[in-house]
């Protein structure tokens, strides 16, 4: 097994890689709206946006939010909603939440300037520690490393690392590795050339080895063995829920409720719905579950449609039906807050990908919806 340590790293050798990477980022950088900029707030939010969004689609949600929120002063006094409608269809929305929470904590602790230091910026709700270091070497040319996909791809690859990345014991050498490599005095620029490479030359599957600066440097490429790293954790199944919701309707208008802050998700608005148990009905489960989150009782009219939907760690079959509201007052029992609706408004509130999935089937209030319940 080959592992790459402080000790197999020859002086020689990393200037190389050094100025070579330097070299070629210098020339090939992709003309990217946060790379204008050294202000750590757009920094930090580029990072966000980046962590689990491609650059291009994140490119016109990082440059509408600084045009709406263009301080930390501004976030921090925006309200939640505002953000979570800016973040709306870029996914994982705890980091929409986490940037306001941050945005709030900065402001209280530290007058709304971005702290400069490791500890404290690590301590901020959404940065680990490779956001952390990368905002620190961008904005404030600090020496820190940055460890994500494209530099273990790539670290890995340089040097035949025969440890999974995303293994324990990958963690420490991958982070180990990154610090001796790390130029030193030019760490942002360095840390963004690493993460560049990766991004548009040392792919993960086809790596163009041709056009790369670090060709003769590369064991992996001299070896031809680049498709054999990095090593890889073996993949567990990822589970798969069986979900039932309710498009309620009261007259023409229809309930929405709000998740809780804390959720997964949280903070964004649903059509009330949840798990179906083993053994329940989908349409029993939908009743439950609605009289779960608002209280109220419904009756199950008529099938909407089947959305398939996969999230990181699971995917979801998602049922939904029209429902008839029934009885009971709305109340906030298993969400933060409901509304009824007319149909037109849907787009007013930030919801989930699988919920927007639906809007498209939901054309017109269904025809029994004419007849509204007495008292209403
Ligand atoms: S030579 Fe190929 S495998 Fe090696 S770092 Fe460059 S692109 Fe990656």
């Amino acid at each position: 097994m080959t592992l790459a340590t402080d000790k197999t790293i020859e002086p020689r050798w990393r200037q190389r890689t050094i100025r070579s990477l330097l070299k070629w980022y210098k020339q090939e950088n992709r003309d990217l709206p946060w790379r204008k900029t050294r202000d750590p707030y757009a920094v930090w939010l580029s990072e966000i946006m980046l962590q689990q969004t491609q650059v291009r689609s994140a490119i016109p949600y990082y440059e509408r939010f600084l045009r709406a929120l263009p301080t930390i002063d501004e976030l921090a006094r925006a309200d939640l909603a505002v953000v979570l409608k800016l973040w709306e269809g870029l996914g994982y929305y705890a980091r929409a939440r986490n940037l306001h929470s941050a945005a709030r904590q900065i402001v209280r602790e530290n007058r709304g300037k971005f702290p400069n230091d490791l500890q404290t910026v690590s301590d901020l709700p959404g940065i680990g520690p490779y956001t952390a270091a990368a905002i620190l070497s961008i904005a404030f040319d600090q020496d820190q490393a940055v460890v994500d996909g494209n530099v273990e791809r790539v670290l890995s690859r340089l040097l035949c690392i025969d440890v999974p990345p995303r293994s324990r014991e990958g963690r420490k050498v991958f982070r180990q590795l990154a610090e001796n490599l790390l130029a030193r005095g030019k760490a942002g620029i360095y840390n963004q050339a690493l993460m560049e490479l990766g991004a548009l030359v040392c792919r993960p599957r086809n790596p163009i080895c041709s056009s790369c600066p670090l060709q003769s440097l590369c064991r992996a490429a001299l070896a031809g063995q680049q498709q054999e790293y990095p090593k890889k954790l073996p993949r567990r199944p990822r589970p798969h829920r069986l979900v039932a919701v309710g498009v309620v309707w009261q007259g023409d208008r229809l309930l929405i409720a709000r998740r809780p802050n804390h959720a997964m998700l949280g903070g964004l608005w649903e059509f009330p719905g949840g798990k179906v148990e083993p053994g329940e009905e989908i349409e029993q489960a939908v009743v439950r579950e609605v009289r779960e989150e608002v209280g109220i009782d419904c009756a199950v009219e008529e099938k909407i449609g089947t959305i398939e939907h996969g999230y990181t760690h699971f995917s979801i079959t998602l049922h939904a039906f029209h429902c008839r509201y029934l009885n009971g007052e709305a109340r906030a029992l298993g969400c933060s807050e409901w509304r009824w609706i007319q149909l037109e408004q849907l787009s007013e509130f930030a919801f989930p990908g699988a919920n927007k999935k639906l809007f498209a089937l939901l054309s017109a209030p269904p025809n029994w919806t004419q007849t509204a319940p007495p008292g209403f």
